[in-house]
């Protein structure tokens, strides 16, 4: 099984579906990415606040799987901002993930308090051209961040990966995302699991398709083109996760996913974070 890819301004294709392992335990996290690979995921997004980054590797290094065929993310820490740090913090992680290379780097957070994104970006354009990361993107950040990169620096990040589920349709950014040629990575798409699944709205929706609502809001990222990638630590729901391409919601359907958005954020405003 493969997953469909996404084609980024430099040229590069990531599987639109990933696993994302925000808050698995480091002990448990080799044994739950693996859960992963078997079931067809090539794409696997940490970071390295999450502190499971050896976990992501010994899973990588035990599969077999030739390198050119899986998608490895991992994104700066917030203490890491700078333009040295920013590519010495990336050699601790490849060191980690046993990797002489990532697929993408992201700044986690832009920190505009700090105001070093635009130094730590050019950092990360070092970083890319010794190949290291052999694409580089930026996370939670917002319109006037981009534009500051776009003014100040020479590469248009590839991505950037914004909190985005149908709680909170970021719709002004995504139209700048998409005018600019940045794709969008759809952190919590789910929106942690917690109430957005137990809207009647999705229940409706699942029950007539056939799929469980979790699918139905998977599947509404995927034909927005977004780039997902769910966590779970239960077998039976990445493989779940993964069942999101052999059906289509109708346009009335992404509507109705859409109308559920009530602008409340899961994680903290970027402009004041950091
Ligand atoms: P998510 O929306 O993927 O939700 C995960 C939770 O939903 C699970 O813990 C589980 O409780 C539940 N769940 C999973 N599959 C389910 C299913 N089929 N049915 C019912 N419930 C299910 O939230 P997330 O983990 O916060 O986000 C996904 C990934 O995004 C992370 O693992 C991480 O890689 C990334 N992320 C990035 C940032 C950032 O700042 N860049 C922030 C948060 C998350």
């Amino acid at each position: 099984m493969s997953f469909p890819t996404i084609k980024l301004n430099d040229g590069r294709e990531i599987p639109q579906l990933g696993f994302g392992v925000f808050q698995i335990e480091p002990g448990d996290t080799a044994e739950k990415v693996k859960a992963a690979l078997d079931l067809g995921y090539r794409h696997i997004d940490t970071a390295q606040m999450y502190g499971n980054e050896e976990g992501v590797g010994k899973a990588i290094a035990d599969s077999g799987i030739p390198r050119d065929e899986l998608w490895i993310t991992t994104k700066l820490n917030n203490d890491g901002h700078g333009r040295d740090t920013a590519v010495s913090r990336l050699d601790e992680s490849l060191t980690k993930l046993g990797l002489d290379h990532v697929d993408l780097y992201l700044i986690h957070w832009p920190q505009p308090k700090q105001d070093r994104y635009v130094e730590t970006w050019q950092g990360f354009e070092d970083a890319h051209t010794a190949g290291k990361a052999r694409s580089i993107g930026v996370s939670n950040f917002q319109a006037d961040h981009l534009d500051r990169l776009a003014k100040e620096t020479s590469t248009v990040p590839v991505i950037n990966q914004i909190e985005f589920h149908p709680h909170l349709v970021q719709r002004e950014l995504r139209e700048y995302l998409q005018q600019h040629d940045i794709a969008l990575e759809a952190w919590s798409p789910i929106g942690q699991g917690k109430g957005l699944l137990d809207a009647p709205e999705l229940e409706e929706i699942a029950e007539r398709v056939g799929k469980s609502a979790a699918q139905v809001v998977l599947r509404w990222h995927i034909q927005l083109g977004n780039i997902v990638f769910p966590k779970s630590n239960n077998p039976e729901r990445i493989k779940e996760n993964s069942e999101i391409f052999d059906f289509a919601l109708t346009e009335d359907d992404l509507a109705a996913v859409e109308k559920l958005h009530t602008g409340k954020r899961i994680g903290p405003d970027p402009d004041d974070f950091g």
